[in-house]
């Protein structure tokens, strides 16, 4: 349940209310909004007799969130978050690239892939430094010298850095260098690396699992949320069903889905969804003409010798022209909304 404040509500009011809740057995959590405070009651077990705190100075009324996920719904907050990476935003009217190789390689190949997609408006940059294999024989990532050229680029490009964090083990290394820790489709479910992106203070990048439901989904977003960390980017790449024409299928009915029952940025990572670059253009243009608020791209200056995901990797001058496109679809809808008041 959701105890909303009068506009005009004390900071005693406010303090008096979560007192309630706490002598109720529950755990009170504020939810500062745009005009009014409200508060959110968690760990509670079945519904909340609103009576409780309906009649408390300062309250206006009370709502009852229905979902089983509270913090990341739309009924504990009204607006669509924001989240701040190091100065990018993505959420809301933003419309945010995230680019870069599938694992960082090299200094040289990072630097220069980084360069081509700053220059055709990508804001944040990515590249795996400890990658998720299928084979044990495969290339695993530098480890903590590649989140040090993550370092490097940042340095001299001045874009935030995206990079995932395997486990729980390396989490305190790659939040210490990343802007952005990625939980992978793989650990979606990984309650205790959940739990330990609730903890830290860097934005979280969670991608759905391969074969998530859209409330498993909400519900991975809800343990980082409920451990006090409200930066979390959801990432549609795709789910495993039974087509042989690409590596994984794009849900991007989920999107309209996830824009509706959370405030949570939604993107979407056509690369590792198709497996193959030329289907990368059009998933990239349908997933912006359905309104994602952003879009993860796999980019690689030399993709036949890309140690991971080549494949899929799109070269920087593709990655230019799909990122006009994509700068195209997003003016239109925004002009649309604003015509139409719809979005
Ligand atoms: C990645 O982004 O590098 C990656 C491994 O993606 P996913 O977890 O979606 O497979
Ligand atoms: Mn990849």
């Amino acid at each position: 349940m959701l105890v909303v404040m009068a506009k005009n509500a004390t900071n005693e009011q406010i303090a008096g209310v979560q007192d309630a809740v706490r002598a109720a057995g529950f755990t009170p959590r504020p939810i500062p909004g745009g005009e009014r405070v409200a508060i959110g009651i968690l760990h509670n077990q079945g519904p909340v007799d609103p009576s409780l705190f309906s009649s408390l100075p300062g309250v206006s009324h009370t709502i009852p969130v229905t979902k089983p996920f509270k913090l990341v719904s739309r009924e504990f907050k009204h607006e669509d978050t924001v989240v701040d990476v190091s100065g990018v935003p993505v959420g809301n009217g933003h419309f945010t690239l995230i680019a870069g190789p599938c694992a960082v390689e090299s200094e040289k190949q990072c630097l220069a892939i980084a360069r081509a997609v700053k220059a055709a408006g990508a804001g944040i940059f990515r590249g795996g430094a400890f990658k998720p294999r299928t084979s044990p024989y495969s290339f695993q990532g530098l480890g903590e010298e590649g989140l040090k050229i993550l370092a490097k680029v940042r340095g001299e490009t001045g874009m935030p850095v995206v990079t995932e964090a395997l486990d729980t083990a390396v989490f305190d290394l790659v939040e210490a260098y990343a802007d952005m820790v990625q939980i992978g489709a793989r650990n979606m479910q990984n309650f205790s690396l959940l739990r330990r992106a609730g903890q830290s203070r860097k934005p979280i990048l969670l991608k759905r699992g391969m074969s998530s439901t859209i409330e498993e989904w909400l519900m991975a977003a809800e343990y980082i949320l409920e451990g006090g960390n409200t930066a979390v980017v959801l990432c549609e790449r795709g789910l495993r069903t039974f087509a042989m024409h690409s590596r994984n299928t794009l849900d991007l009915s989920a999107v309209p889905v996830v824009q509706k029952e959370s405030h949570l940025p939604v993107i979407a990572d056509p690369s590792h969804a198709a497996g193959v670059a030329a289907q990368v253009p059009p998933l990239a243009r349908a997933s912006a003409a359905i309104g994602v608020h952003g879009l993860m791209i796999e980019v690689h200056d030399h993709p036949e010798k890309a140690l991971s995901d080549g494949g899929q990797s799109l070269l920087p001058g593709q990655f230019a022209a799909l990122a006009n496109q994509m700068r195209a679809i997003h003016e239109l809808l925004d002009r649309q909304g604003a015509e139409t008041g719809a979005q």
